[in-house]
């Protein structure tokens, strides 16, 4: 630190006058500082003086002040408050008075600075105002008790000693000691914050303490006129008496005091809660109002009830829920409104919640409008008490739901219905079939059965006159089955022509199935056409144990299939060695995939002769599969698993690849073999697949076989089920000069119309006409006409299972210009044929002698 900064902070540093002026009085300035010490030097002075004064006089004088000096301050600090006003005055003012007229203004001095000393020590903490109050009172009394000495010596003199005008002296001078004295105190304040003196600040303190200052210098006056007249006796006497009245005042007004605390107290409790009551009245009222305006503008129905539903008050929304006035809907219940199914629960929830059972309750229920017409309401209704009333009531909130309700509807129909015939779906069915077996779960009388329908003949409708006739046809075979069951019975189109019935009662069933199978057989009219159908029903139900819908359907479908192979149109039903059925047809499928895969099936020939001049023809190929374990299986349970699962496609292969090798390698052998044909059975599936054609052209370059030295048959049914599609690839095969022959004719759907324009060459009358030929029989007249046709059309007519002579003359008779069958010829291994073509007698040697006979033990 330099000196310079040194020197700075020590004319800086404050010294101890400072010190004790900021701790004395930090809030004075420098002009109410100067009058402090004034006041307070001269009131010392006075003091001062006053003493020196008392102590003068005789000592009897000096007790008597002394006493009046201790009653003064002991007043001092029982202060009489002036009600109702801040102010007080020590009754300590009477003694200083008497002493003032007893001793002269300097016992006065003195003891008005001890009183003062008293009341500012009691009032405040500030020793600025414990020191500066006694110095003021004293050296206000000191000067005005001076004056009242001078007035009343000059009154003396000139011999003015009446009583009265010394009691109005005293009374002025007692006032013109409350002015001084106030004149001193309030100065500090003023110029504290450097204000000019306000004479109003001498009248506002006037009133009561100018009164009191002035009874106090009466009573001193009089009691000094006592004292003159009848000696200090009656003074003493009379000290206490006034002590006591004015320590009376003091309770008195005390108690006054914290009566009139207690009451002010008691008058602002009641103001505030008279205030908090009215605010609580306002806020109550908008509370009302804000509810009622809820109430009244809801968008959703409300209403309060009775217990019973009656309609206590409703708002407008209620009433266009219901269409009805104000009027109406108070004269009705809830309930009215409320459709009879669902009554009931509203019902229970009304009395559970009247019980108290619960507070509140929600429902969804159909509610009728009065123009007739339902709507879906979402109630929901609570209990409600207002405090203190003896009815309680119901809130009742009601909210149109109709538009939800209508939508779920339409999601429901669009999920679990089709939208073609409008039936349960497969996914509905299955619900509704899972709850039966539920229900016959657990209680075995609850049964059911199931049907399940496949139309024969769906497939051929769709294709030949197109979708939407199919369509047509779905609607009217639906509706001819919803027709012919019972309203309880669930009827679903589960896809396709696949449709399911559910039947809740099983006894029913095959009568059922029969009415059905009637109802179907008539034609139905689509699209200009007459359609005849049938169906394959297969039927299981509850008795066989079921634990889950898939199972049920899976049987019914089981059954089914077993109808269609007994000879569709009929209904077939389940039963539990169905099932094993199933497995073995599956055990069978994997064992002929992996012989088509190994190449272990064979092929046999069936030869085909000129009926005419019995000269050998050509051979029908014919698959064969021995199975490892069982022996050989039947075309019959092999061909239509391999068409199913597609294995028909590699089979055919197979067989074409044998068979044009075999027929190429036998010509080449026998030049007299070069005319003979090969029949080769082809399946639906290949004609579906884009490749036959590709692939028939395959096996013959293979072999080195001409076209011509081929044929192709094929099921009447598979012809007339892909007659569109299939034709392009007939045409083309038929170019390469391979022969088409249609298989099984006579059983398929009418095709006659078409047969003109197909390019076959050939056709073969089914088994079952040459089967049933007797003369006049109607297959006879069936075989006839089919020759006729096959002639007129210029087709080649081949009979199949030829058995007896008779059927072998009649096709004769008739002009049947082809045959095979077992009266003729079995199916032959190569080696057979081979034994058979050895013979050199390409033909039947005589029909008296039949082949099978000669052949038989040839028969693979
Ligand atoms: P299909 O095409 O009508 O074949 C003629 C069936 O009649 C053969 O039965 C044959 O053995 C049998 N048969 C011949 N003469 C007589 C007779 O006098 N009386 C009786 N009752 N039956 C006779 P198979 O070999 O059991 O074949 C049955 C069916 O299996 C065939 O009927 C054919 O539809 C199918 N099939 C056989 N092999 C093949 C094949 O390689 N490919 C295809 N796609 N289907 C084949
Ligand atoms: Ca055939
Ligand atoms: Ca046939």
């Amino acid at each position: 630190m330099n000196l310079i900064a040194e020197v700075d902070s020590l004319a800086t540093r404050p010294g101890w006058w400072d010190r004790l002026h900021a701790a004395l009085m930090p809030d004075y300035n420098r002009k109410a500082t100067a009058y402090w010490w004034t006041v307070v030097a001269l009131g010392a002075a006075a003091l001062l003086y006053s003493l020196v004064r008392v102590a003068m006089l005789p000592l009897e004088s000096c007790m008597q002040v002394a006493v009046g000096v201790a009653v003064a301050m002991l007043a001092g600090v029982f202060p009489v408050r002036i009600r109702r006003s801040t102010n007080s005055f020590a009754a300590g003012e009477v003694f200083i008075f008497l002493l003032l007229l007893l001793h002269g203004p300097a016992a006065a001095t003195l003891a008005a600075g001890a009183e003062a000393l008293v009341g500012s020590t009691r009032t405040s903490t500030r020793w600025t105002s414990r020191i500066a109050s006694p110095a003021m009172a004293a050296l206000a009394m000191f000067a005005a008790g001076s004056m009242l000495s001078a007035l009343l010596e000059a009154m003396q003199r000139t011999g003015l000693t009446n009583a009265g005008l010394f009691l109005v002296a005293t009374m002025l001078f007692s006032l013109v000691y409350f002015l001084f004295n106030t004149l001193l105190v309030t100065a500090v304040p003023r110029l504290k914050r450097n204000e000019p003196f306000q004479p109003a600040d001498l009248l506002g303190l006037f009133g009561w303490v100018g009164i009191a200052f002035a009874s106090s210098a009466a009573v001193a006056a009089l009691l000094y006129l006592t004292f003159r007249q009848s000696g200090s006796g009656v003074v003493m006497a009379v000290v206490p008496i006034i002590g006591l009245l004015l320590a009376t005042m003091h309770y008195y007004f005390r108690q006054q005091d914290a009566h009139d605390a207690v009451r002010d107290a008691a008058a602002q409790t009641i103001a505030r809660e008279a205030e908090v009551a009215a605010r609580h009245l306002e806020e109550l009222g908008a509370s009302e109002r804000r509810f009622h305006s809820a109430f009244t503008h809801a968008s959703i129905g409300m209403a309060l009830l009775s217990f019973e539903g009656r309609v206590l008050q409703a708002n407008a929304a209620l009433r266009t829920l219901f269409g009805v006035d104000d009027a109406s809907l108070r004269q009705h219940c809830f309930q009215d409104f409320v459709i009879e199914d669902d009554l009931g629960a509203l019902t229970t929830q009304l009395a559970q919640v009247s019980e108290r059972s619960f507070e509140s309750f929600g429902l969804e229920l159909r509610c009728r409008h009065s123009d007739g017409s339902l709507v879906w309401v979402a109630a929901n209704c609570s209990f409600f008490s207002e405090p203190g009333s003896t009815s309680p009531c119901l809130i009742l909130q009601a909210q149109d739901i109709s538009a939800r309700r209508q939508a779920e509807a339409d999601l429901h129909q669009l999920a679990f219905h089709d939208s073609l015939t409008g039936l349960p779906n497969r996914r509905r069915f299955r619900e509704l079939l899972a709850d039966a077996v539920r229900r016959a779960e657990v209680d075995t009388r609850q049964r059911f059965a199931v049907m399940f329908l496949d139309f024969d003949r769906f497939k051929l409708i769709n294709d030949s006159l197109g979708h939407s006739a199919g369509d047509d046809f779905l609607v009217l075979v639906s509706s001819r089955i919803r027709d012919s069951v019972r309203p309880e019975d669930v009827v679903a189109r589960l896809g396709g022509d696949e449709f399911a019935v559910l039947i809740t009662d099983e006894h029913d069933v095959i009568a059922m199935a029969e009415r059905l199978l009637n109802a179907l057989r008539h034609p139905f009219y689509v699209a200009g056409t007459e359609v005849s159908t049938s169906a394959s029903i297969g039927i299981t139900s509850s008795s066989i144990g079921y634990y889950s819908p898939e199972d049920v359907l899976r049987d019914a479908d089981i059954a089914m299939y077993k109808a269609k192979a007994a000879g569709k149109a009929r209904y077939a039903l389940f039963d539990v060695g169905l099932r094993a059925a199933v497995t073995q047809r599956m055990r069978l499928e994997g064992e002929l995939r992996r012989a088509v895969k190994e190449d272990t099936i064979s092929v046999v020939y069936q030869p085909l002769f000129d009926l005419g001049n019995g000269t050998l023809t050509g051979f029908e190929a014919l698959a064969r599969w021995s199975h490892p374990e069982h022996g050989r299986v039947n075309p019959d349970v092999f061909i239509p698993i391999a068409e199913e699962t597609g294995l028909i496609i590699a089979l055919t292969d197979t067989v074409l690849h044998r068979a044009c090798h075999q027929l190429r390698a036998w010509q080449l052998a026998d030049t007299e073999s070069r005319h003979l044909t090969m029949h080769v059975n082809i399946a639906g599936k290949d004609l579906a697949q884009p490749g036959l054609v590709a692939r028939v052209t395959h096996a013959l370059v293979e072999s080195g076989l001409a076209s011509e030295s081929l044929t192709l048959e094929l099921t009447e049914n598979i012809l007339m089920e892909r007659l569109e599609t299939a034709l392009p690839t007939l045409n083309e095969l038929r170019e390469l000069g391979i022969g088409l022959s249609v298989d099984d004719f006579g059983t398929g759907y009418s095709s006659l119309a078409h047969l003109s324009t197909l390019p076959i060459d050939s056709l073969k009358v089914d088994r079952s006409f040459v089967r049933g030929l007797r003369p006049h029989s109607k297959e006879a007249t069936i075989v006839r006409s089919i020759v006729h046709l096959g002639n007129s059309l210029g087709k080649r007519v081949i009979a199949e299972g030829i058995e007896t002579p008779s059927q072998f003359a009649q096709l004769r008779e008739m002009g049947c210009e082809g045959g095979q069958g077992f009266h003729l010829s079995q199916p032959l291994s190569a080696n057979g044929i081979e034994l058979l073509l050895a013979r050199k007698s390409h033909g039947l040697p005589t029909v008296a002698a039949p082949l099978p006979s000669r052949v038989a033990p040839l028969i693979h």
